[in-house]
């Protein structure tokens, strides 16, 4: 688990600010559910044979001794909330964000509690919802300026379809049973399909012979399938239809994708995601197709770490008083043009110093300006304004430099100016 440090969250906002924009765009709005759930529900939606399930989870009993555990994902939450609260009784374009927690093996890209940015859509079947939920993405990369990521989909048909697949499946693993890796090996009996998943090298090269879902699939998942893949063409998505594409929870059918970067090495899933139309009743609400996704942050932030290093200042005028009188004032001259100019990103010299120490402290807050208050200019009736850029003033230099005496309301204008 990892601390986020401020150098750092600039690029978290711009991610989550991004992200809220563009839901805002299609008409998504926000739900927040609690980080804690009863066990119970995670076994039910997540599966008891998921390593989410099996391996992964914060799970703990409470005073009262009932099984909670750390949400490891969010739509288990979220469709317990929408059944709860009644708000399945017309669709619903959902988000949320916020921490998941999985007890894995800590290594790039993958930690033990991350953040995810996800939708929810219930309430709508057809191939026209999946179509939006991935230009949705596509658009939220395009704003990102991230051009490295490639869309891969698949579809999982439905549970006969799936059920069907699974037999043969079986048949096709069976006799190469010994060779598989272990985790595959014990899954042969549990969850044959997370098999498609295996990282393992020989289990892919056994797979690569492997029959394929889309060969066994109804007219119907055939159907919503195409739709899907002519709108991504007719809309211009690239896309690869990837037949061994499964999730790595039990609740998907029809739709699944993913995208996907090289870029940072094993871990390359940036966002997964899928339709899961029995979910909503298996929790014990009325029938309700949907889907979602979910991407995380993390591995976000460290592709755009790579495009963009971040370093925006975080201030833009640092203020710099002299005297017991002129600190007074500076504090009533801050509150006055914050008052004024609510996108100003004021910082003020706090621990006094000489003129010297508090310009260089003004340097090293990357501000692009230094307000100057001390008894001279208390006398005058005015704030020295230095332009800390233009003057190439750096810390060592102290007081040279040019500076502009302003009465206060120029410098509001100048300012206002400045910040358009
Ligand atoms: P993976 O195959 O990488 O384990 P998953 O199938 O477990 O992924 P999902 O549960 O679908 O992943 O989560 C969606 C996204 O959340 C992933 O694509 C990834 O970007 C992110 N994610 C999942 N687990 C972690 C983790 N432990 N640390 C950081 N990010 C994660
Ligand atoms: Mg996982």
């Amino acid at each position: 688990m990892h601390d986020i440090l401020p150098d750092r969250v600039g690029l978290w906002q711009h991610i989550e600010d991004t992200a809220r924009a563009v839901f805002a765009a299609y008409g998504y709005r926000e739900i927040r559910t609690p980080l804690v759930e009863v066990t119970e529900l995670f076994k039910r939606s997540i599966g008891e044979v998921t390593d989410i399930v099996e391996k992964e989870m914060y799970s703990f009993l409470d005073r009262h001794g009932d099984s909670l555990s750390l949400r490891p994902e969010g739509t288990a939450g979220c469709v317990r909330a929408a059944i709860e609260h009644g708000l399945l009784n017309q669709p619903q374009r959902l988000w949320y964000r916020g921490p998941m927690f999985r007890y894995e093996r800590p290594q790039r890209g993958r930690y033990r509690q991350f953040h995810q940015i996800g939708v929810e859509v219930f309430g709508l079947s057809g191939p026209d919802i999946d179509l939006e939920v991935i230009l949705l993405t596509a658009r939220l990369w395009h704003r990102l300026g991230l051009q490295a990521l490639r869309l891969e989909i698949n579809t999982l048909g439905d549970a006969g379809e799936r059920q069907c697949y699974r037999e043969r499946l079986l048949d096709f693993l069976r006799p190469h049973a010994d060779r598989l890796d272990p985790d595959s090996r014990r899954r042969l009996e549990t969850n044959p399909l997370r098999i498609l998943d295996s990282k393992d090298p020989t289990t892919q090269a056994i797979l690569a012979e492997a029959p394929s879902l889309l060969d066994g699939l109804g007219a119907q998942t055939r159907a919503h399938f195409d739709a899907l893949c002519a709108g991504l063409d007719a809309l211009g998505i690239p896309y690869r239809i990837n037949p061994r594409l499964v999730r790595g929870l039990d609740y998907y059918n029809r739709t699944v994708f993913e995208w996907i970067t090289d870029r940072l090495g094993a871990q390359g899933t940036v966002c997964a995601g899928g339709r899961y139309d029995s979910l909503v009743e298996q929790l014990g609400g009325r029938p309700t197709p949907a889907i979602g996704f979910a991407l995380g942050i993390e591995r976000l932030v460290e592709l755009l770490g790579q495009v963009d290093s971040g370093a925006n200042p975080s201030v833009d005028a640092y203020l710099v008083a002299l005297g017991d009188r002129a600190e007074i004032e500076a504090l009533r001259l801050a509150e006055r043009l914050r008052d004024r100019l609510p996108g100003l990103r004021l910082l003020v010299n706090c621990g006094g110093g000489s003129f010297k120490s508090q310009f260089k402290r003004a340097d090293k807050s990357g501000a692009r300006y230094a307000l100057v208050l001390g008894e001279a200019e208390l006398e005058l009736g005015v704030v020295g304004l230095k332009d800390l850029r233009l003057t190439g003033l750096s810390a060592g230099q102290g007081m040279v430099g040019e500076q502009r005496n302003l009465d206060p309301e120029a410098l509001i204008a100048v300012l206002a100016a400045e910040l358009s």
